[in-house]
């Protein structure tokens, strides 16, 4: 007899629907499972027969095929095991055949038969909403992250005998999860602005980093409070909406990192790996695919902190996902795309001692300091708008006992700029300023007579590249609108120009 339930895998962030069609038929004794499975679905075999026989009952002694359709995508994980053991029962008799009809299965089983959490339950969940499925079965501790998702009905499994019983005494209905936590609370639990004494121009940089969503690298020598200050960044960002958590708790869902598995996300990202990191776990991969560090910032912050100690290789392959603000691991069968809308934030040494450029104590060699600054490529540094400079606290900032202006402060300010380019840019296809094509600068960057003068002059005495002048020019858009100003002014630019200085005083 044949019985089909329907299961879910995982591909990027999404799911997409999988029939799990399972066949019991006279002949020889055998147990295989066709439709592309990996070694965690072979092994499942395993666990599903010994977890049957382990819940009391009967493992059939027949032939027995299991497709998983559709064959051409390539299934991960072992989430199959509960459809794979249910459809046996329903195959065997034990459980009427169209007893999950309107119902998508997920979970893995232990040997005893107990269901254990898998990733990726959230994107499961909507998609089997979206598919017009009324009721999923999730691994009981799976059940929070399930019940985000509000419009079908979520059963929580915790062992396969229980769930026998209670679909076989038709009494599952009663054990339907709904969270007490519906509400959507925005967590603001940051390090706060206001803790960090002076630095003001740094302060103000990343301001307008956030504001116009522009990446940026801080160079400083060590003690100079380069991560203090990155670290927050998110503080001044705007709370994320109720979509953009979906989207983090997706990606952390998948990548077996929700905390409690079930509560939304509603921090931002701030992401930062160590320079030690593999291409493969920045970017994502391996071979079970899961998302990289340039995913899990999603909507938030990376911070890579000794920016020149990261192998270029490493750095190389975060060119094309700052472009295109997705990420794409080639994979034997196809391509898997992630998301990877992050903003960069870096930091670095001015030389490898850390203090070229402060009094006499860098004994570093001209030849020295330039193969330092040259590991970090071209292409990246192209990637990224501000670069500033970050002294160390003198003892008058030290001892100021003024207060400091609280993020939330600057988080108003930032989400006024938002408004002002969400208006402006309605109807281009893009949100910030840092995204203006050459021709949008154009368009929405002009400059009056005085200001021109003063880039000209700029332009010549500073050595700028075509590509450096239009960064000047959408940070000075930033910083108008910051001070919601409809046209650019001189004071904007004269204050932005700042924030390339550094290319002349380091990167020549
Ligand atoms: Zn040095």
């Amino acid at each position: 007899m044949m019985s089909k339930i329907k299961s879910c895998a995982l591909l990027g962030i999404d799911s997409y629907i999988v029939d799990t069609e399972i066949d019991i038929s006279m002949g020889m004794v055998a147990f295989d499972i066709v439709g592309l499975p990996d070694s965690a679905v072979k092994e499942s075999k395993e666990r599903v027969r010994t977890a049957i026989r382990n819940s009391g009952f009967l493992f059939p002694q027949k032939r027995l095929t299991v497709n998983l359709a559709p064959a051409d995508i390539r299934k991960e994980g072992p989430s199959f095991d509960l459809p794979i053991a249910l459809g046996i029962l329903c195959s065997s008799g034990v459980l009427d055949k169209d007893m999950f009809e309107d119902f998508a299965v997920t979970g893995e089983l232990s040997l005893d038969g107990s269901v254990k959490p898998v990733n990726g339950v959230l994107s499961m969940v909507y998609e089997s909403l979206s598919k017009g499925i009324k009721n999923i079965i999730v691994p009981f501790d799976n059940k929070n992250e399930a019940a985000l998702v509000s419009g079908i009905n979520i059963y929580p499994a915790k062992n396969l005998q229980e769930i026998i019983n209670d679909f076989q005494n038709s009494t599952y209905s009663k054990k339907f999860y709904t969270s007490e936590k519906t509400e959507y609370e925005e967590e603001t639990e940051y390090l706060d602005f206001a803790d960090v004494k002076g630095q003001e121009n740094v302060k103000r940089a990343l301001e307008i980093a956030a504001a116009g969503r522009h990446n940026i690298l801080i160079i400083g020598p060590p003690g100079s409070g380069k991560t203090m200050l990155a670290k927050r960044l998110p503080s001044i960002m705007p709370p994320l909406t109720f979509e953009e958590s979906i989207d983090i708790t997706k990606i952390y869902s998948v990548s077996g990192l929700l905390k409690d598995k079930g509560v939304l996300v509603t921090k931002r990202p701030f992401r930062a790996p160590h320079h030690t990191i593999s291409p493969s776990a920045l970017t994502g991969g391996g071979s079970i695919p899961k998302p990289g560090e340039i995913s899990l910032a999603h909507n938030g912050v990376l911070f890579l902190d000794e920016l020149p100690e990261f192998p270029r290789n490493v750095l190389e392959i975060m060119r094309q996902p700052l472009e295109d603000r997705t990420v794409t691991i080639s994979r034997v069968n196809g391509k898997i795309t992630y998301p990877s809308d992050f903003m960069l934030l870096a930091a670095m040494n001015p030389c490898p001692c850390g203090y070229y450029g402060y009094g006499d104590k860098c004994k570093c060699s001209e030849n020295k300091i330039r193969q330092y600054l040259g590991r970090i490529s071209g292409p990246l540094l192209d990637r990224i708008d501000i670069n500033i400079e970050a002294s160390p606290v003198n003892f008058n900032q030290i001892s100021n006992t003024k207060k400091q202006e609280s993020s939330e402060d600057i988080k108003k300010r930032v989400m006024k700029a938002h408004a002002i380019q969400a208006e402006r840019y309605k109807d281009e296809n893009i949100l910030f300023n840092s995204q203006l094509s050459p021709n949008q600068i154009e368009k929405y960057c002009k400059l009056d007579d005085a200001s021109l003068k003063f880039m000209k002059q700029a332009f010549e005495k500073m050595n700028l590249s075509a590509r450096a002048y239009h960064k000047i020019l959408k940070m000075a858009r930033t910083a108008a609108d910051l001070a919601g100003e409809e046209n650019i002014k001189l004071e904007h630019l004269a204050e932005v120009i700042r924030y390339r200085n550094l290319d002349r005083k380091f990167l020549l």
